[in-house]
């Protein structure tokens, strides 16, 4: 590939001259491809060993009665960590899909309603009985996306909300209108919140507020990244509203040419 790129910045100064610079970042762009492609070919490759050591241990599982206790007990944490290195696996090749492909999937008028549901059936059963969690639909017209895309993006922020906030709270999924005639597709809770100092940088990979909570969720710490890319490809962006104790919303704002159907007359 011999394309050369550039980077272009302009100063503007107060007596009105400007100046122009242009950078050959050509090598450094070439680097960022070659980790990208590494990470996923990786993860790709890492797929079928996992999956042959999990099949066994669930084998092994099923005659746990049979084995003395510390051996059963070490076999119940090998599928753990194999199950958390899977989920790892596969959020790490999805992010680095969604990084590469830039062409984006195939786009059509998602049914809102039944994705919210779904998406909530899915946090209660994390939930457990836990949590309250509701559906708002309030948005008449359809969001134009990948249903695989959004629907991954939706699971991260509902399953994040069930796992980061104490038992009892509240937990609402809500499609609601926005401005400039665009939607928020949102995700409120009413938990612990999170300190401000870090909500700049939970998009980034691994980046964790309390890394042994995190990990102890079952997080694999690239949750906010592949929201934050999936957006990306539906030209929609993140806002983080935070306050300690009083909880967190993440609103997904969506442009109005991403949005398809009527506007409801009330
Ligand atoms: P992971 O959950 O695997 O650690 P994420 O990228 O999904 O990775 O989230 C990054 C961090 O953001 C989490 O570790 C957690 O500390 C914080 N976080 C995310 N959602 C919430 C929430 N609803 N309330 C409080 N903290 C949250």
């Amino acid at each position: 590939d011999e394309r050369t790129v550039l980077e272009f910045q302009i100063t503007l100064y107060g007596d009105g001259e400007r100046l122009l610079m242009a950078r050959d970042i050509t090598r450094l762009h070439r680097l960022e491809e070659m980790r990208r492609d590494f990470v996923a070919n990786v993860s790709h490759e890492l797929r079928t060993p996992l999956t042959v050591l999990a099949g066994y241990l669930e084998t092994y599982a099923s005659f746990a009665d049979q084995l003395p206790p510390r051996f059963a007990r070490g076999l119940g944490q090998m599928q753990e960590q194999t199950t958390r290195m899977q989920n790892l696996v596969q959020d790490l090749l999805l992010l680095s899909r969604l990084e590469i492909d830039r062409s984006g999937s195939d786009h059509a008028p998602l049914d809102m309603v039944r994705l919210l549901e779904s998406v909530k059936r899915d946090a209660e059963a994390l939930s457990g009985g836990r949590h309250t969690i509701r559906v708002e639909l309030k948005e008449p017209r359809a969001l134009v996306g990948s249903e695989q895309e959004i629907r991954s993006a939706l699971s991260n922020l509902a399953f994040n909300a069930v796992r980061y906030t104490p038992e009892g709270s509240h937990i609402t999924l809500s499609w609601r209108p926005g401005p400039d005639h665009g939607a928020y597709l949102e995700v409120v809770d009413d938990g612990e919140g999170i300190d401000p100092v870090h909500v700049p940088r939970l998009t980034e990979r691994f980046y964790r507020v309390d890394k042994g909570r995190s990990t102890a969720t079952g997080g694999t710490g690239l949750g906010l990244a592949i929201v934050k890319h999936v957006l990306l490809r539906h030209d929609a962006r993140l806002e983080i509203d935070s306050r300690p104790r009083q909880g967190t919303t993440f609103h997904c704002c969506f442009p109005a040419t991403r949005l398809e159907g009527e506007t409801s007359a009330t």
